[in-house]
Protein backbone atom coordinates (compact mmCIF):
# COMPACT_ATOMS: atom_id res chain seq x y z
CA UNK A 1 0.00 0.00 0.00
CA UNK A 2 2.31 2.59 0.97
CA UNK A 3 4.23 1.75 -2.50
CA UNK A 4 1.28 2.63 -4.36
CA UNK A 5 0.91 5.62 -2.67
CA UNK A 6 4.13 7.00 -3.36
CA UNK A 7 4.22 5.64 -6.80
CA UNK A 8 0.71 8.40 -7.14
CA UNK A 9 2.63 11.01 -5.36
CA UNK A 10 5.71 10.66 -7.35
CA UNK A 11 3.67 10.63 -10.75
CA UNK A 12 1.70 13.89 -9.70
CA UNK A 13 5.08 15.68 -9.22
CA UNK A 14 6.08 14.21 -12.53
CA UNK A 15 2.55 15.58 -14.04
CA UNK A 16 3.24 18.83 -12.49
CA UNK A 17 6.64 18.80 -14.74
CA UNK A 18 8.21 19.92 -11.49
CA UNK A 19 10.12 16.65 -10.84
CA UNK A 20 12.03 15.52 -13.57
CA UNK A 21 13.90 12.69 -13.57
CA UNK A 22 17.16 12.26 -15.90
CA UNK A 23 20.92 13.52 -15.67
CA UNK A 24 20.97 16.90 -15.20
CA UNK A 25 24.22 19.39 -14.67
CA UNK A 26 23.18 21.76 -11.79
CA UNK A 27 24.10 24.99 -11.36
CA UNK A 28 26.83 23.88 -9.08
CA UNK A 29 28.71 21.84 -11.48
CA UNK A 30 27.62 18.29 -9.76
CA UNK A 31 25.35 16.08 -11.71
CA UNK A 32 21.72 14.87 -10.22
CA UNK A 33 19.42 12.25 -11.19
CA UNK A 34 16.89 14.46 -10.10
CA UNK A 35 15.98 18.12 -11.17
CA UNK A 36 13.20 19.89 -9.49
CA UNK A 37 11.35 23.52 -11.15
CA UNK A 38 9.96 24.37 -8.37
CA UNK A 39 7.68 27.32 -9.73
CA UNK A 40 6.47 24.37 -11.95
CA UNK A 41 4.12 22.94 -8.75
CA UNK A 42 1.87 26.32 -9.10
CA UNK A 43 1.86 26.70 -12.90
CA UNK A 44 -0.83 23.64 -13.24
CA UNK A 45 -3.39 24.23 -10.62
CA UNK A 46 -5.54 21.17 -11.78
CA UNK A 47 -2.13 19.02 -10.82
CA UNK A 48 -1.46 20.97 -7.65
CA UNK A 49 -5.21 20.38 -6.77
CA UNK A 50 -4.65 16.50 -6.42
CA UNK A 51 -1.56 16.97 -4.63
CA UNK A 52 -2.78 19.12 -2.29
CA UNK A 53 -5.73 16.53 -1.69
CA UNK A 54 -3.14 14.05 -0.17
CA UNK A 55 -1.58 16.70 1.80
CA UNK A 56 -5.06 17.88 3.30
CA UNK A 57 -5.99 13.61 3.57
CA UNK A 58 -2.39 13.57 5.88
CA UNK A 59 -3.21 16.77 8.22
CA UNK A 60 -6.83 15.47 8.50
CA UNK A 61 -5.35 12.13 9.46
CA UNK A 62 -2.96 14.05 11.97
CA UNK A 63 -5.88 15.98 13.03
CA UNK A 64 -4.24 18.78 14.56
CA UNK A 65 -5.88 21.62 16.41
CA UNK A 66 -5.19 25.11 14.19
CA UNK A 67 -6.75 27.75 13.11
CA UNK A 68 -4.62 29.44 10.29
CA UNK A 69 -2.61 27.98 7.63
CA UNK A 70 0.76 29.88 7.16
CA UNK A 71 3.12 29.68 4.90
CA UNK A 72 6.66 31.61 3.19
CA UNK A 73 6.25 33.50 0.19
CA UNK A 74 6.41 33.19 -2.93
CA UNK A 75 5.90 29.40 -3.38
CA UNK A 76 4.17 28.48 -0.11
CA UNK A 77 1.54 31.10 -1.26
CA UNK A 78 -0.69 29.22 -3.42
CA UNK A 79 0.06 25.51 -1.75
CA UNK A 80 -0.72 27.31 1.60
CA UNK A 81 -4.30 28.99 0.56
CA UNK A 82 -5.43 25.93 -1.23
CA UNK A 83 -4.61 23.64 1.89
CA UNK A 84 -6.62 26.47 3.76
CA UNK A 85 -9.15 26.46 1.27
CA UNK A 86 -9.91 22.84 1.38
CA UNK A 87 -9.50 22.76 5.59
CA UNK A 88 -12.17 25.47 5.68
CA UNK A 89 -9.80 27.55 7.69
CA UNK A 90 -7.97 30.61 7.56
CA UNK A 91 -4.57 31.43 5.89
CA UNK A 92 -1.59 34.12 6.35
CA UNK A 93 1.76 33.94 4.48
CA UNK A 94 5.22 35.50 5.70
CA UNK A 95 7.85 37.46 3.65
CA UNK A 96 11.16 38.75 4.27
CA UNK A 97 11.29 42.20 4.88
CA UNK A 98 14.83 43.57 5.19
CA UNK A 99 16.06 39.58 5.73
CA UNK A 100 13.31 39.36 8.68
CA UNK A 101 10.47 36.84 7.97
CA UNK A 102 7.80 38.93 8.98
CA UNK A 103 3.65 37.95 8.77
CA UNK A 104 2.60 40.02 6.18
CA UNK A 105 0.82 43.02 7.53
CA UNK A 106 -2.76 43.14 7.20
CA UNK A 107 -3.88 39.88 8.50
CA UNK A 108 -5.66 39.92 11.01
CA UNK A 109 -6.42 37.64 13.66
CA UNK A 110 -3.09 35.35 13.87
CA UNK A 111 -1.90 36.55 16.96
CA UNK A 112 -2.50 34.61 19.93
CA UNK A 113 -3.89 32.10 17.16
CA UNK A 114 -3.33 28.15 16.28
CA UNK A 115 -1.18 27.23 12.95
CA UNK A 116 0.05 24.90 10.96
CA UNK A 117 2.70 25.46 8.18
CA UNK A 118 2.89 24.46 4.83
CA UNK A 119 5.75 25.24 2.65
CA UNK A 120 6.55 23.45 -0.77
CA UNK A 121 9.84 22.26 -0.94
CA UNK A 122 12.12 21.59 2.30
CA UNK A 123 15.79 22.06 1.34
CA UNK A 124 17.45 22.94 4.20
CA UNK A 125 14.91 23.95 6.71
CA UNK A 126 15.68 27.53 7.09
CA UNK A 127 12.40 29.22 6.13
CA UNK A 128 10.33 27.26 7.55
CA UNK A 129 13.04 27.89 10.70
CA UNK A 130 12.30 31.33 10.35
CA UNK A 131 8.18 31.14 9.76
CA UNK A 132 8.25 29.49 12.88
CA UNK A 133 10.24 31.99 14.95
CA UNK A 134 8.27 34.49 13.58
CA UNK A 135 5.05 32.93 14.89
CA UNK A 136 6.27 31.92 18.37
CA UNK A 137 7.16 36.10 18.35
CA UNK A 138 3.15 36.88 17.97
CA UNK A 139 2.18 34.00 20.80
CA UNK A 140 0.89 31.66 17.94
CA UNK A 141 1.21 28.32 19.01
CA UNK A 142 2.56 25.88 15.86
CA UNK A 143 0.79 22.08 15.78
CA UNK A 144 1.67 21.09 12.40
CA UNK A 145 4.84 21.38 10.22
CA UNK A 146 4.41 20.05 6.65
CA UNK A 147 5.96 20.52 3.23
CA UNK A 148 4.89 19.19 -0.32
CA UNK A 149 8.84 17.15 -0.96
CA UNK A 150 11.30 16.88 1.45
CA UNK A 151 14.53 17.15 0.02
CA UNK A 152 16.43 16.23 2.78
CA UNK A 153 14.18 12.91 3.05
CA UNK A 154 13.42 13.43 6.68
CA UNK A 155 17.53 14.70 7.72
CA UNK A 156 16.48 18.03 8.42
CA UNK A 157 14.72 18.54 11.95
CA UNK A 158 12.97 21.30 13.00
CA UNK A 159 12.68 21.23 17.06
CA UNK A 160 14.40 17.94 16.63
CA UNK A 161 11.26 16.52 14.69
CA UNK A 162 11.61 15.77 10.67
CA UNK A 163 8.94 17.91 8.58
CA UNK A 164 5.84 16.20 7.12
CA UNK A 165 6.24 15.57 3.73
CA UNK A 166 4.54 13.75 0.80
CA UNK A 167 7.32 12.99 -0.98
CA UNK A 168 10.49 12.37 0.72
CA UNK A 169 13.24 12.46 -1.42
CA UNK A 170 17.00 12.33 -1.03
CA UNK A 171 18.60 14.07 -4.17
CA UNK A 172 22.46 13.18 -4.69
CA UNK A 173 24.57 15.21 -6.17
CA UNK A 174 27.90 13.82 -8.11
CA UNK A 175 30.98 15.32 -9.13
CA UNK A 176 31.51 14.48 -12.40
CA UNK A 177 33.91 12.18 -12.43
CA UNK A 178 32.39 10.25 -9.78
CA UNK A 179 28.68 10.59 -11.54
CA UNK A 180 27.01 7.15 -12.17
CA UNK A 181 25.20 8.14 -14.69
CA UNK A 182 28.13 9.06 -16.76
CA UNK A 183 29.34 6.30 -16.46
CA UNK A 184 25.99 4.36 -17.66
CA UNK A 185 26.35 6.79 -20.77
CA UNK A 186 23.30 8.86 -20.05
CA UNK A 187 23.27 12.28 -21.76
CA UNK A 188 23.56 15.22 -19.71
CA UNK A 189 21.09 17.58 -19.97
CA UNK A 190 21.67 21.42 -19.04
CA UNK A 191 18.41 22.61 -17.60
CA UNK A 192 17.21 26.02 -19.06
CA UNK A 193 18.44 29.42 -18.18
CA UNK A 194 16.40 30.08 -14.65
CA UNK A 195 16.79 33.02 -11.91
CA UNK A 196 17.25 30.67 -9.13
CA UNK A 197 20.25 29.33 -7.93
ZN1 LIG B 1 26.94 12.65 -14.86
Amino acid sequence: MPDNRSELILNLFKESNALLRGHFKLTSGKHSEWYFEKIRLIERPVVLEKIIDLLVADIEKDNPEFDYVVSPAYGGIAIGFLTALKLKKLFAFTQRVEEKMTVRSGFSGLNGSRAIIVEDILTTGGSVQEVLECLKSMQVRVSGIYCLVDRSAGQVLIEGQPVRSLLPLKVEAFEPEACPLCRQGLPLVKPGASDKK
